[in-house]
């Protein structure tokens, strides 16, 4: 008799041995519906006899055994993939018990108004429900769709130390103080950048990883404090290269887990994006455009929802007007009608960028209220601003400071140099993100020169990277995907938390194992003593 693991190599008239856990339990007459679950799917299996003994008090999500033959049903159900067949059981023997349950695992419905931190909590039954078993399943098959594309192009798979120095991506480092040398930390990588761009020097030319990276920023929706890259880099190549390549790379990747063809992905300014989509990761999807005439930014929509009008009165500064209702005054007389007018608003030099975005979330709120198609629209975004000023006024790089600008000469005027960097976006997010490297030495000073950094900062950040760079690196650039937000977006989630497998709450607590939590005294005297006491010689702390 055949063990079978994968329920839909259920054949019929044959004998088989399946495991699972009880998903749902029926009594009928004389007899026992037990529909039984795994990873592949659910199974439903038929108990008479003295077999039924053996389920008393046997409670659902329970693990168990069963022997017996497929047949085919007698009454077939179209809704369930498995529902032609049955399985006739000759023993069902429970391998273990379940408690009743805290969490809804078979009635989807019922799941939709359990608060999220009750899923969290309970996790691995919130995992043992389908649908997310099903993204957690789906993640690592676009993991492997990766993986197939960049072996089969001469990409190797190198791992670059968690444990790392600071680094360049300008986020908080997650901090871990050394017990052997006390007073000093790793920082947990907030990237593989330095150390991949250190591979390209050693000659690998081509480099991959699925790393992790660490990033402790303020908490918000769509973030968590890790999450994993895809991480790319690649020597010799210019950055019409890199596209190309990680293009079809994507391609393949929606290819292999859809089955669907895409075309060409449009190229598309930054300052182009910023004008018609008020944003740098435009949701192409949407139809509608910011149009521009003179002064005046405004867009028209046929969207017909009266929803609209609440959100919209909470876009700043813009003027806007649904069905007659709204706050439009005189100015909208200069607008040529072509549509429904629902919204506008008046830039100069200074403001430019914040009408664009005012715009680009009335767009985003169109689009809500669009019913817009399950489809994938991708875009590329290019000649971003090599510089960018940060709340306190001063100039900091857009990306990093190893970005090569496009044209050395831009430099003299920085804030309006460009970079060669590149984003890679899909139905309005950032999926991924990159650029060619500085690999030349003058370019790189000028570089920090008008970054404002000194000899000092720049050797104890950098000095490793800029001392491998002394003995011969070759050009080079590469990108990086963030694998959740890439994989939630395939399937149309827009919570990131919903492909991974153990994620933690919007305030970062890991609400199923309790972290973080306090330390057992021993790391305190071994660790924590002795770091604040070197802190203390050092009068870094008092
Ligand atoms: N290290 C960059 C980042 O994390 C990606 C890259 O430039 O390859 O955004």
């Amino acid at each position: 008799m055949n063990v079978v693991r994968n329920f839909n190599e259920l054949t019929v008239g044959s004998n088989v041995k399946i495991f699972g856990w009880i998903h749902r339990m029926r009594k009928y007459g004389k007899m026992i519906f037990v529909d039984v679950r795994n990873r592949s799917g659910i199974v439903q299996c038929v108990v008479k006899g003295d077999e039924i003994k053996k389920l008393d008090s046997v409670l659902e999500e329970s693990v168990v055994e069963v022997i017996g033959s497929v047949v085919e049903r007698i009454k077939k159900n179209p809704n369930a993939k498995l529902g032609d067949i049955e399985i006739k059981v000759d023993s069902i023997n429970v391998l273990s018990k379940s408690k009743p349950l805290p969490l809804e695992i078979k009635d989807p419905e019922i799941i939709k108004s359990t608060k999220e931190e009750t899923r969290l909590k309970w996790r691995y039954l919130d995992l043992r429900r389908p649908e997310v078993m099903q993204s957690i399943l789906f993640r690592a098959k676009v993991a492997r769709a990766f993986r197939e594309f960049l072996d089969a192009h001469g990409f190797v798979e190198v791992e670059t130390p968690y444990f790392a120095k600071s680094t360049p991506e300008g986020s908080r480092d997650f901090l871990v103080p050394s017990r052997i040398h006390a007073g000093k930390f790793y920082a947990l990588a907030q990237s593989p950048q330095l150390y991949k761009q250190i591979l390209m020097v050693a000659g690998f030319e081509k480099y991959y990883q699925f790393a992790r990276c660490f990033r402790d920023e303020d908490p918000r929706a769509d973030r968590q404090p890790e999450f994993t890259q895809v991480d790319i880099e690649m020597s010799f190549v210019t950055m019409e290269d890199v596209m190309s390549i990680i293009e079809d790379m994507v391609k393949h990747v929606v290819k292999s887990l859809t089955g669907k063809e895409l075309g060409k992905f449009p190229i598309i300014s930054y300052k182009d994006s910023m004008n018609m989509y008020g944003t740098d990761k435009p949701d192409l999807r949407i139809k509608e455009k910011i149009e521009t005439i003179g002064n005046m930014k405004y867009i028209v929509s046929n969207v017909d929802d009266d929803g609209i009008l609440n959100d919209l009165s909470k876009v700043k500064d813009v003027k806007f007007s649904y069905k007659g209702k709204g706050n439009f005054d005189d100015d909208l007389k200069k607008i040529p009608k072509s549509g429904n007018l629902i919204a506008y608003a008046k830039f100069n030099e200074s403001n430019w960028e914040s009408a664009c975005k005012s715009l680009g979330a009335v767009r985003s709120i169109i689009g809500k209220y669009s019913n817009l198609l399950k489809e994938y629209r991708f875009a590329w975004i290019v000649d971003f601003p090599l510089f960018e000023l940060n709340d306190s006024g001063e100039i900091t790089p857009s990306h990093h400071p190893f970005t090569m600008v496009k044209n050395p000469k831009m430099l003299d005027d920085p804030l309006n140099a460009l970079s060669l960097a590149y984003d890679i976006v899909l139905n309005g997010s950032e999926i991924g993100g990159g650029s060619i490297r500085i690999h030349d030495e003058n370019v790189q000073r000028r570089i920090f020169e008008i970054l404002n950094m000194n000899e000092k900062d720049i050797n104890e950040r950098y000095g490793f990277l800029l001392k491998a760079f002394e003995y011969g690196v070759p050009p080079h650039g590469g990108i990086a995907f963030g694998l959740e937000r890439f994989v939630s977006k395939l399937l149309f989630k827009e919570n990131i938390r919903e492909v991974i497998a153990f994620p933690k709450t919007s305030d970062w607590r890991d609400l199923m194992s309790e972290t973080p939590s306090e330390i057992p005294k021993k790391y305190i005297d071994e660790t924590i003593v002795p770091m604040i006491k070197n802190l203390k010689d050092r009068h870094l702390v008092k």
